[in-house]
């Protein structure tokens, strides 16, 4: 069990209606997939049904009520967001679909109009794919080229051949996530940030899997973008947040055109929106931004530092379970670690041991979690990941352990 003297664990699962139910199989529902997509509590659900109830209408158009409440809603969801990462202004937050689309954005648009033949990017080996694709897609027709930093035996990036590359190459660009989602390892960006800089690069974090989980500060951080999806932290699908520090993002150029980023519209041509309309073209998902304030409304409420000690005690018990199940091979083994823990059981093959888990009504997720370099760096083809979030408890964690004993046995029988 979880020492006693630890009394950070919470215990929330009241509030997200999902987890009260029983799976099929009359088991326990057992969600061990939140750096997947987390769940949402009660408080963000009925936020997004009373839009749609009560004022969905388009945002920043109309002058009539429903659209002058929808834009109020909108735009507190943005300040918000603006307080919960410790940005200077409103005007640094541009709403996206998610991690993805904000990456794509730093690339196609700051990319766009500052790399060229000679620079190079550089990414770490423990990138998501979506860390990675914008790059390798804008390279091949822009000739720079995408170098990847090395990491450790534990995990970890390898600081010293980070300044090395740094110090070799005409580094325009560092990618790297905040929190990796196989490995677990937290990045020591505040470092790596101030690294970058000093050889006059810029630094664009993924904080996919930091946001839900730890303090960020933009400040503290100093990033000059750094990007996150709603849907890991409580929040819907659809909406997430590309940070980034106003003077980058006043030079930049438009990524999408269409109504909302434009000042004025002629034959000829267009004069762009001032920030953060210029990179918000065409209807938001204004539901799920509004979902997301109220989303960060309830971490607050519940305190950041709290779910982050919370995740590092159920982690730390997990490990230190799931290390005695037979023949499980954990993947990373940083001291700094979020809640995600990625492994392979004997010759299993991923895919059988999530279908067998989720027999047991243990859902987990299975395969090469969008890190296909990493994986066949680590050997394998896939790794199967369970994931912890606020509401995981150490029943949760016990079930795990339970299944993957019965696992070993009826493979071995
Ligand atoms: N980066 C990391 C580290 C992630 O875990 C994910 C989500 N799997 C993403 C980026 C992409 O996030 P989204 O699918 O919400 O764009």
């Amino acid at each position: 069990m979880i020492p006693e003297h630890i009394s950070t664990i919470l215990n929330l699962k009241s509030d997200f209606p999902i987890l009260n139910q029983t799976h099929q199989t009359g088991n326990p529902l057992t969600y061990l997939d939140s750096a997947a997509s987390s769940q949402m509590p009660t408080i963000v659900i009925e936020a997004v049904n009373d839009y749609h109830r009560r004022y969905h209408a388009n945002v920043h158009r109309g002058i009539h009520q429903l659209s002058e409440l929808a834009t109020e809603g909108y735009e507190l969801a943005r300040k918000k967001v603006k307080g919960f990462i410790n940005a200077k202004s409103k005007r640094e937050i541009i709403f996206t679909k998610g991690t993805t689309e904000g990456i794509n954005l730093v690339a196609q648009s700051w990319g766009r109009a500052n790399l060229k033949e000679g620079d190079v990017v550089l990414l770490s080996q423990m990138e998501h794919h979506s860390n990675i694709i914008p790059y390798q897609m804008l390279a091949q027709e822009k000739g720079f080229t995408v170098r990847f930093i090395p990491i450790t035996a534990t995990g970890e990036i390898d600081l010293v051949v980070y300044q090395q590359l740094l110090a070799d190459n005409p580094v325009k660009l560092v990618g790297v996530t905040h929190c990796s989602n196989v490995l677990g390892t937290i990045n020591p960006i505040t470092e790596m940030a101030r690294l970058a800089h000093e050889y006059g690069a810029i630094i664009v974090v993924d904080g996919a899997q930091s946001t839900p989980h730890m303090p960020v500060d933009m400040q503290a951080l100093d990033v000059d973008f750094f990007a996150f999806s709603g849907h890991k932290m409580c929040a819907p699908t659809g909406v997430g947040v590309l940070y980034g520090k106003q003077a980058l993002l006043e030079a930049m150029p438009p990524f999408l055109g269409g109504g909302s980023m434009i000042n004025e519209v002629t034959w000829d041509g267009f004069t762009p929106a001032e920030l953060p309309a210029k990179f918000e073209a065409g209807t938001p998902n204004i539901a799920q931004a509004i979902g997301l304030g109220y989303a960060i409304d309830y971490l607050q409420a519940i305190g950041i530092e709290n779910i982050h000690q919370h995740v590092q005690t159920v982690t730390t018990y997990a490990l230190d379970q799931l290390r005695q199940v037979p023949s499980i091979q954990i993947y990373g083994d940083s001291p700094s670690r979020g809640g995600v823990i990625a492994f392979t059981l004997g010759n299993i093959h991923a895919h059988d041991l999530s279908q067998a888990l989720d027999f047991e009504g243990i859902a987990v997720r299975s395969g090469h979690h969008c890190a296909q370099p990493l994986h066949r760096l680590l050997g394998v083809s896939a790794t199967t990941r369970a994931s912890f979030y606020l509401y995981t408890t150490s029943d949760d964690i016990d079930r795990l352990v339970q299944a993957l004993n019965k696992t070993v046995q009826f493979f071995k029988g």
